[in-house]
């Protein structure tokens, strides 16, 4: 079959012939129709420290994606040939103790798809059947590819109670920005969005932030004091990673405000501990989706209108995939996707 992936150590990745994945009898084959570029992706195409450190090759790349089942392991039930699935990227272990109290988001085992084990970037992929995710016919395609990153955005808004309530996210790439659309949907007053890149920004925009910040330029509390919010955002969803913005989110969320942390700092990162005492801030680590709560939920808020779409900005077949990892790179794209009928 043809495979995307890395075939040696080194920058850069292949388009090459692979041999079909085996399927055990708890797995499911999968025909892949359509996958999307993660930045894990573009870790890994560049080679940096992470990726040397954690990606055995040859590795096929690649974790988000929608297809067709067109295998099914012996001890499977629940699942037909023809069915279209997606897929949750991390494979647990079954046997910790959170998998056994049903919080398999917290296993401290899992094996990541694309990463320490096959990925969707090929004709087929093999995933154990648990980790699937059968689509309703109302979903598309589109939808569906995209659920993976949309899933951290639903995992890290539905972290707190939104209705009501003035949000800050910090950071639109297309987590952050898919945030806004979820914030809005559950029913969030104010959705400001910050970034220091502007086309980051009309996505966010896009997508349902009801202001956005370019915070190079702009300064937050006078959009606040515009906004007439004169005590600061209830809820904070950090998605950029970088340690200025969440600096600029202690400093404006209300006494009592809720912080769900998303983005991945690029190091150990100084924060202003005092600021977290005396508001008496709660914050919560987000990884992944809950396995899966998140999936059900975003399944039925796409069902329920939401729509994520309007994230993806490129569209390349396989063929041309070097395109897609050059628009991905240069900061100028929402999600890019890659197209394998
Ligand atoms: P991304 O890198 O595309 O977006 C991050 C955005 O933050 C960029 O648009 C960047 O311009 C912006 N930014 C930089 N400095 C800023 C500042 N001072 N204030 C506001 N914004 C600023 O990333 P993404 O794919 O949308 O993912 C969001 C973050 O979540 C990344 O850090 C990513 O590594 C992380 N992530 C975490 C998980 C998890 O499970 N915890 C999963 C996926 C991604
Ligand atoms: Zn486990």
């Amino acid at each position: 079959m043809k495979a995307l992936g890395k075939l040696a150590p080194g920058p850069g990745l292949e388009l090459h012939r692979a041999p079909l994945p085996e399927m055990g009898h708890n797995d499911l084959l999968i025909k892949i129709r359509k996958t999307a570029i993660c930045g894990t992706d573009v870790h890994i195409d560049g080679w940096d420290e992470w990726a040397r450190k954690t990606i055995p090759v040859p590795m096929i790349i690649g974790h988000e994606y929608v297809g067709v089942v067109a295998g099914i392991g012996q001890e499977v039930s629940g699942f037909e040939l023809g069915d279209r699935v997606t897929g949750e990227g991390h494979v647990t272990c079954g046997h910790c103790r959170n998998c056994r109290a049903g919080r398999r988001h917290l296993c401290r085992n899992s094996v990541g798809v694309g990463v320490n084990r096959p990925g969707a970037f090929a004709e087929y992929l093999v995933i154990p059947a648990v980790n699937a995710f059968k689509l309703p016919d109302s979903i598309s395609d589109e939808q569906a590819v995209i659920f993976d990153p949309l899933g951290n955005a639903v995992h890290t808004a539905l972290s707190f109670d939104l209705v009501g309530e003035d949000v800050l996210i910090t950071g639109a790439g297309p987590i952050g920005a898919m945030a806004a659309a979820v914030a809005r949907h559950a029913g969030a007053r104010h959705v400001v969005v910050t970034d220091v890149n502007p086309y980051r920004l009309a996505l966010a925009e896009r997508l349902g932030a009801t202001r956005t910040v370019r915070v190079d330029r702009e300064s937050l509390r006078e959009v606040m004091a515009n906004l007439g919010m004169s005590e600061g955002f209830d809820v904070g969803l950090e998605m950029s990673g970088a340690p200025a913005a969440l600096a600029q989110m202690l400093d404006t969320i209300n006494h009592g405000g809720k912080l769900a942390l998303l983005g991945i700092p690029p190091g150990t990162m100084a924060v202003d501990w005092s600021q977290v005492v005396f508001k008496g801030l709660t914050l919560k680590g987000i990884y992944g989706r809950e396995m899966f709560e998140t999936w059900y939920k975003m399944a039925s808020l796409v069902q329920a209108g939401l729509d994520p779409t309007p994230i993806i900005t490129h569209r390349f077949a396989i063929d041309d995939f070097a395109k897609g990892f050059a628009v991905m790179r240069s900061g100028e794209s929402g999600k890019v996707v890659l197209e394998w009928e």
